[in-house]
């Protein structure tokens, strides 16, 4: 009986690899060679795990070699993310995925010369599993251990590519997790100057979806219909928030009662709820609108803050980051908003902004080269603080 939970749990989860063509330039003018051993440049083994992504990348002297990302589709099901689920699936994932991020990278084991991981925030079961199979490879092969901050893995997967911001720069990480406006003074000095104190952004786009009756995870999904509609049609509140904090459950409060109301006059009030049929009827006859115009106040919500902070610091180098800046609204209006304000605006290539282990490489490639390794006995942290 056991047994056979087990092996029907073995089965669910099919690996699925996403692999991505690596076409890079370095950070630096040094010519790269493919006799890097000899050369000693530092080449990094990275591996995150921090929710419902197993990636593993490799990264020699700054460049990315490979990023292989697999995604866990068994949580669709459930409409969110199930940690047990998503620790066991890591379990099954982690040996592969390693292994085929050297073979497509060109090394070997001998080649690496520290082995980093997501130590936190996230998952903590997820977060454990990447944790130890870093700690039990770099005890293996005796090489140094490199313990990484995923948010701030975000911000840096904008130093993989060229162009590269100068220093320094702001950076709006939004993600599935976290809305963070961050001052970047250089790649190991960073300061949170605002966030969210509730919901973060991509909680605003999965939840809208889910009260849409659209499928987990439903930010893409939103940002799919919102293209065919028109953003001006229906308006929702903005939050009076001080400073350059963020608050999404007001809006996320809002967009329950338009709906329940199908959009009648009332839109904020509770008491004046139509049939299940007329919200459905209200949903079905204005889903593009209805995504364009809550897509369009939660991209406004984030670009007034990002203002605020580039006015209030004088700085112009603005980079997006997390899953989040993958939003088609978010990426025009924050490219229209650079081209107004003369920003130099900087945003990572697609597969960078949702959870994969390049920007987990590049940040312990600079932490390589300033010495920050860690022992053995690091432990992995649920926890967002920045250690
Ligand atoms: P986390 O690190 O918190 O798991 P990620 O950085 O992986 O989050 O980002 C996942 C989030 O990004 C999810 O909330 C998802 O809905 C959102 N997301 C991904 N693509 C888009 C999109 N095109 N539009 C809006 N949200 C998106
Ligand atoms: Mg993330």
């Amino acid at each position: 009986m056991f047994l056979n939970k087990i092996q029907r749990f073995e089965r669910i989860e099919p690996l699925k690899l996403f692999e991505q063509k690596i076409k890079h330039q370095a950070p630096n003018t040094k010519q790269q060679t493919t006799n890097h051993k000899q050369q000693n440049l530092p080449t990094i083994l990275a591996i995150e795990s921090s929710c419902d992504e197993t990636s593993a990348a490799v990264c020699r002297d700054g460049v990315i070699l490979s990023n292989l990302i697999a995604t866990q589709k068994v949580h669709e099901q459930y409409g969110g993310v199930v940690p047990e689920l998503a620790s066991r699936a890591h379990m099954q994932n982690i040996v592969p995925v390693v292994d085929v991020a050297i073979k497509n990278a060109g090394i070997s084991l001998s080649d690496i010369s520290a082995i980093a991981f997501t130590q936190s925030p996230g998952l903590i079961g997820s977060l454990l599993v990447g944790g130890q199979f870093a700690k039990s490879m770099a005890l293996a092969l005796n090489v140094p251990l490199i313990s990484v901050h995923h948010m701030q893995a975000h911000v840096l997967a904008n130093l993989i590519d060229e162009p590269r911001p100068d220093f320094p720069f702001l950076c709006l990480t939004v993600s599935g997790g976290h809305t963070q406006i961050v001052l970047c003074e250089s790649p190991l000095k960073m300061k949170v100057i605002g966030e969210t104190i509730d919901d973060a952004a991509g909680e605003a786009f999965d939840k809208t979806a889910k009260m849409l009756g659209l499928p987990y995870p439903g930010g893409p999904l939103v940002d799919k219909y919102a293209k065919l509609g028109d953003a001006s049609r229906f308006k929702f509140p903005e939050p009076q928030i001080q400073g350059l904090d963020f608050s999404f459950s007001g809006l996320k409060t809002a967009i329950l009662y338009f709906l329940n109301n199908a959009g009648t006059s009332n839109v904020f009030k509770e008491d004046f709820a139509v049939s299940a049929e007329e919200r459905q009827l209200f949903i079905d006859n204005n889903l593009n609108d209805i995504c364009a115009s809550v897509q369009n106040r939660i991209v406004s919500i984030l670009l007034n803050k990002l203002l605020k902070a580039s006015k209030e610091t004088g700085i112009k180098n603005i980079c997006i980051a997390g899953g989040v800046s993958a939003n088609s609204g978010l990426r025009n209006s924050f490219i229209e908003m650079g081209d107004k304000f003369k920003w130099n605006t900087f945003i990572p290539k697609f597969e960078y902004c949702t959870d994969n282990a390049a920007m987990i490489a590049i940040t312990a490639y600079y932490k390589f080269l300033a010495g920050e390794f860690a022992g053995l006995s690091v432990t992995p942290s649920a926890r967002a603080e920045w250690s």
